[in-house]
């Protein structure tokens, strides 16, 4: 979401003439956009500044902070750094430019933390996305959930939905400008809702969710990939559209975050055990081979060591394709935060390598499997270990390295794969 939400500041900074460069040293106006849902993310942006200041030697640039913890923070970041001209909360992003302009001509301190008004659309230069192949398309911002650990319903405020014309609009013309896969993006993705139907009109689907995403295969774009998906409102029907449509790809990304259901009940999660279990069985069984994904958090107040294990046979149950495993931290202001971290870090440290070491002997299993198979890929650039090699994501989300040249780029191969390793594979193009 912080990509897009760059992305889309960009536009609007461009639109009102500003010149975007690549390094602090020579800007007129530097703005840091920030993420808090890990740990010290205000500390970070401090040094940041103090960084950018440092360089600068006394020839201070106009200094902004945008994103999640200018929404939290709000004016106490004025208190914190008497380096801040601006401060741009998460739903402000298209006032920058009138922002910036107030606090360079006022010489004063300028705070918007207010939320998106009437007419804002999201809307986004093809210059400014991260890549000319593969394009993130926000469809919900925001959070309804409020697991008790999260600051996401605190710094992006509650589920909005993206009307589907507009959503629509902008995958076929992404795919127009030769786009080849588009990521529709948003905390809780399948918990997609807009105010009304339009554009959602003749397409089957049992929530308003599954009928985008019939909607969006039928623009042609080549590959549709979706993220976060959050357990509770994962419906089978998900899985009916991914095997009724090739381009929405073969992956989803299911966080469990706990095995254990009173861990589970203390993260307000909303699901039990079971519940997860079943959707991950629909994902499974699918005729088609969906890769599995997940989040996992550790060390969660009062986690036991049996409910640590609890979540280690959830990860042999679900056989996960990636995991991401987190320490838990305490994040103020979240109901958590009233609770005893009381998992020391020792023992979290250890818990994380179990899970780690457990996860890394299933994944190379999984990964083993793939030998011999042909995956599709978007061809991305250059691999980061060898220049003879390129490197791209299959469509089920694999990172795939094969022999190649810059030339391929953009385009989508099939690559046998002939090597499993921890985190990627290897293979030969297919030759026709
Ligand atoms: S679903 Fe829970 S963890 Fe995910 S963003 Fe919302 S509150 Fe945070």
């Amino acid at each position: 979401m912080n990509v897009a939400d760059s992305e889309r500041a960009s536009t609007k900074l461009r639109e009102a003439g500003y010149e975007l460069v690549g390094s602090s040293e020579s800007a007129d106006v530097v703005i840091f956009n920030t993420c808090s849902v890990r740990a010290r993310a205000s500390q970070k942006v401090f040094n940041r500044i103090g960084e950018v200041r440092k360089a600068r030697n006394g020839n201070e640039p106009t200094i902004g902070v945008m994103g999640c913890v200018a929404q939290l923070e709000g004016s106490a970041l004025f208190d914190h750094s008497s380096s801040i001209n601006l401060v741009v909360g998460t739903t402000a992003t298209d006032r920058l430019p009138s922002l910036i302009e107030s606090a360079r001509e006022s010489q004063r301190q300028i705070i918007d933390v207010g939320g998106r008004v009437d007419g804002e659309l999201w809307k986004v230069s093809n210059v400014e996305r991260h890549s000319p192949y593969v394009a993130f398309v926000p469809i919900i911002e925001g959070c309804n959930k409020f697991c008790s650990y999260c600051i996401v319903p605190f710094s992006r405020g509650r589920e909005q939905s993206r009307v589907a014309t507009e959503i629509l609009d902008e995958v076929r013309s992404l795919r127009e400008d030769g786009y080849k896969e588009v990521h529709l993006i948003g905390q809780n993705v399948n918990s997609y809702r807009p105010l009304t139907s339009a554009g959602l009109e003749g397409f089957s689907g049992t929530t308003p969710f599954s009928k985008l995403l019939r909607a969006v295969a039928a623009t042609g774009m080549n590959r549709i990939k979706f993220t976060t998906s959050f357990p509770r409102d994962f419906h089978p029907d998900i899985v009916a559209a991914i095997e009724e449509n090739k381009n929405l790809c073969n992956w989803v990304h299911l966080p469990a975050q706990s095995g254990s259901d009173r861990v589970l009940r203390a993260m307000r999660r909303g699901y039990k055990r079971e519940d997860y279990l079943r959707r991950v069985d629909a994902i499974k069984s699918s005729r088609r081979r969906i890769a599995l994904t997940s989040d996992i958090i550790i060390g969660f107040p009062g986690e036991t060591s049996e409910e640590f294990e609890e979540t280690i046979s959830l990860v042999a149950q679900c056989q996960y394709d990636g995991l991401y495993i987190f320490k838990y931290s305490e994040r103020p202001g979240t109901p958590a935060s009233g609770l005893a971290d009381n998992v020391s870090n020792r023992e979290k440290s250890s818990r994380f390598s179990t899970l780690e070491i457990f996860q890394k002997n299933l994944q190379g299993v999984i990964y083993k499997s793939y030998i011999g198979r042909e995956v599709n890929v978007l061809v991305e650039g250059e691999s980061a270990k060898s220049n003879s090699d390129m490197t791209g994501h299959s469509t089920c989300h694999k990172v795939i390295n094969f022999p190649g040249d810059m030339t391929m780029v953009g385009q989508e191969v099939s690559v046998t794969i002939t090597e499993a390793k921890a985190n990627s594979l290897y293979g030969v193009i297919k030759k026709n």
